[in-house]
């Protein structure tokens, strides 16, 4: 079959990978170049730790707290704007217990299986991208974040993922350059990180010699169709397809709507910025938890990242948030030599955020041979190579990886 990808991210393109495995015949569309969307400049870590959605109890009390200082972590774009109301009131419904809990076996469940797909993909000699297995540091400095990181420890590892609470000297202890100053730390060993950037290049070159056609600066911007079926995608011209992956990332809102679906999502806008041959370079990748920012290895560099805006697709970079992830620095690794960058040094992205923290994957009612695959909000990039088999499996037949059918694209339909 002759299939249609739109949107060459992660998701797009793990997308692409497995298809052509399968022996399809792959065009992937983007709207820009392929190097421009959310894949490419975020923290890179494979985080199976992170089972709890972001639609959980207490998060929107957090949230509005955080709302009023302009340099927090996380912020949400006044608008009158009718999805987003839609989109606040489903994460406001899904902020419960009972959605943590239905979520926690399915969010480990795709987590696992891309952790292990990566691990494949490391050894098979595809691709290369920097795979380091040395787990993840979830950094605090007070004893409320303390008991919070605990509890979460305990609920990790009764959902059977390792978690191990640290205290300062033993995080000290696996950092045998960077001196780092903290309270504690929950460790979770099988915990990843990669690099992003490498990574799409590699899955781009891989692909490219493999045969599959990419399209760049060619937005998608319409269908053929004929009956309950799309025969054609139009970009800079109409192609003829057999089957069409959507896979948009914070843009998805938009082509679903061209497709007779509502799909409820928000972009949530972040930054990073890297620091390039640090002398004394931090070990392990981790999460600054107070200021809910991240700093990952990369080779000799260190890149910092943070902050979540629900903005819509606004790409604007908004200097006091970047300074937000400056100022934490320090307080976590004290002699990090950091500095406020450039705005031209500061990368940005929206992570394609559904209200309920759960992926949109599988197909949609009013097209037969479209199949949706977005909605990974903060962890896009570990479970890439997870959606990417699954996005495979049905278009073949019966998905046999995992079921998924709590990740139906027309859940809030
Ligand atoms: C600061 C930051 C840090 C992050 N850190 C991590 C992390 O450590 N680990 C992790 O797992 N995740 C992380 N994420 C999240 C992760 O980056 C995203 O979830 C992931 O990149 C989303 O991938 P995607 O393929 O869905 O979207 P994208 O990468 O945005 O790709 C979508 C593509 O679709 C294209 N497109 C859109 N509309 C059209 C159209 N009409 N026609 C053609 N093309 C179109 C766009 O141009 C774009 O290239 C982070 C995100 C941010 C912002």
């Amino acid at each position: 079959m002759h299939i249609g990808i739109i949107g060459g991210g992660i998701i797009g393109l793990s997308s692409a990978y497995y298809l052509h495995k399968a022996g399809h015949r792959i065009t992937v569309f983007d709207q820009g170049p392929i190097a421009d969307g959310c894949s490419l400049g975020n923290a890179g870590m494979i985080v199976p730790s992170h089972i709890i959605p972001l639609a959980q109890p207490g998060m929107m009390a957090k949230g509005m707290r955080w709302m009023l200082k302009s340099t927090s972590p996380f912020y949400v774009k006044p608008r009158l704007n009718a999805d987003l109301m839609r989109w606040g009131w489903l994460f406001y419904r899904h902020s419960t217990p009972e959605h943590v809990e239905r979520s926690i076996p399915l969010l480990r469940d795709l987590s696992l299986l891309s952790k292990t797909l990566y691990q494949d993909l490391a050894a098979n000699g595809d691709l290369d991208f920097e795979w380091q297995e040395r787990g993840l540091f979830m950094l605090y400095k007070t004893a409320a974040a303390e008991r919070e990181m605990a509890e979460e420890a305990e609920v990790a590892n009764h959902a059977g993922i390792e978690a191990k609470m640290l205290n300062g000297q033993e995080v000290q202890d696996f950092e045998p350059h960077a001196r780092v100053d903290v309270r504690g730390a929950v460790y979770y060993p099988g915990d990843a990180h990669l690099n992003p950037g490498q990574l799409i290049h590699s899955l781009v070159t891989y692909l490219s010699k493999e045969g599959v056609t990419f399209l760049e600066k060619h937005p998608v911007t319409g269908f053929g169709t004929t009956g309950s079926r799309i025969t054609a995608i139009h970009a800079r011209g109409s192609h003829e397809v057999d089957q069409v992956v959507v896979a948009c990332g914070a843009w998805s809102p938009e082509m679903a709507e061209q497709l007779g679906l509502k799909l409820s999502l928000q972009g949530g806008k972040g930054y990073s910025f890297v620091l390039q041959n640090v002398v004394n370079n931090v070990r392990v990748p981790a999460i600054m938890l107070e200021a809910r920012a991240t700093a990952t290895p990369m080779g000799s560099d260190l890149r910092f990242a943070g902050t979540l805006e629900v903005a819509g697709t606004d790409m604007q970079v908004n200097m006091n948030r970047v300074r937000g992830i400056v100022e934490a620095i320090n307080q976590y690794y004290p002699e990090a030599p950091v500095a406020m960058p450039a705005v031209e040094r500061v990368w940005r992205g929206l992570r394609p955020c559904s209200p309920d923290g759960l992926p949109y994957i599988g197909r949609i009612q009013k097209y037969e041979n479209v199949i949706l695959a977005t909605g990974h909000g903060m962890m896009g990039l570990s479970l890439g190579p997870a959606t990417g088999k699954l996005v495979s499996e049905v278009v073949d037949g019966p998905s046999k990886s995992m079921d998924i059918a709590a990740f139906s694209p027309e859940r809030f339909a």
